[in-house]
């Protein structure tokens, strides 16, 4: 199979270093491979998506150097494709509506027990409230929250639940050795504003690309965990995962979209050119 990664950027604000790193490294892999680079744009967060910011990251990419194979794909025109695999695990009874907001959640996991992680890889570790409280028939029910429930998941799953890190900490990782249960919880796959979700656009998204090694930054290889879990349960297969050291702030902060003055645009504008760059991320 001919490797083929990508560079899945939110159209959301400016790319910065820690993306011209991801984007670079990327590249830099599909080349030494004789394979692909893709680029797909993960725009389902309407509210915050702008054309304006996708358009800029194309410029930022060719100006580092970059190019990818067209069209490209857009989460946004892809809503059918995840409708399609909430419709395969609401069928097999993995997901259920759930009604709590933030603050009943907040409310419920309040006092938790000595020893159980209250945060997982997507935020508060949902503590079951809503799981045994609708049926799980009839149709897809639409503009609610659609959760996992990770213990039928996992029971339904007999095979090994394993992936390849080919990057920080390389080895195989065996994720049922994680506790997905306890550290990781009922995860939100559908939300009411948007019929999906990043884990399920990005697991179903990268199958359809035929992905086979993912590259990108070492803060998303919490989330792994729940990408192979759906992987498995979608039956679709599981690529090899390359998580990169994130880049810094020169005081030790993790870079955020709203930091501008780290945005590629800005390093343009000042004059630096694409191998400044590459130098700045120690590439
Ligand atoms: N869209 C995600 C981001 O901009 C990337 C997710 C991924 O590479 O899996 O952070």
């Amino acid at each position: 199979m001919i490797y083929t990664t990508r560079f899945a950027p939110s159209p959301t604000g400016p790319l910065h270093l820690g993306h011209a790193y991801s984007a670079l490294l990327a590249f830099e892999r599909a080349q030494a491979a004789d394979g692909q680079f893709l680029v797909r744009i993960e725009d389902i967060d309407q509210g915050r998506a702008r054309p304006e910011w996708e358009a800029l990251i194309f410029e930022d990419l060719c100006w580092l150097g970059l190019s990818w194979a067209t069209p490209i794909m857009r989460q946004s025109e892809r809503l059918d494709a995840y409708a399609q695999a909430l419709e395969k695990m609401w069928s097999e009874g993995l997901l259920y509506q759930c009604d709590c907001n933030r603050r009943d959640i907040t409310e419920a996991v309040g006092a938790p027990q000595e020893g159980v992680p209250i945060h997982g890889p997507d935020g508060v570790i949902y503590p079951g409230t809503c799981r045994n409280l609708h049926p799980r028939s009839g149709p897809v029910p639409q503009n609610v929250t659609l959760r996992l429930d990770m213990h039928s998941a996992l029971r339904r799953l007999t095979g090994p639940l394993i992936y390849t890190e080919t990057g920080i900490a390389p080895g195989d990782v065996d994720v049922r050795r994680t506790h997905p249960i306890e550290t990781m919880g009922d995860i939100v796959l559908a939300r009411r504003d948007m019929a999906t979700s990043y884990h399920l656009s990005v697991v179903v998204d990268d199958a359809a690309q035929i992905i086979t090694e993912v590259v990108r930054g070492a803060d998303l290889a919490d989330a792994t965990r729940i990408h192979v879990i759906l992987q498995a349960v979608l039956g679709l297969p599981t690529p090899d995962y390359h998580h990169h050291r994130l880049i810094r702030d020169v005081n030790g902060k993790r870079l955020a979209k709203r930091d501008d003055a780290r945005a590629i645009a800005k390093y343009r504008s000042e004059g630096a050119s694409p191998q400044d760059i590459r130098v700045l991320v120690g590439l």
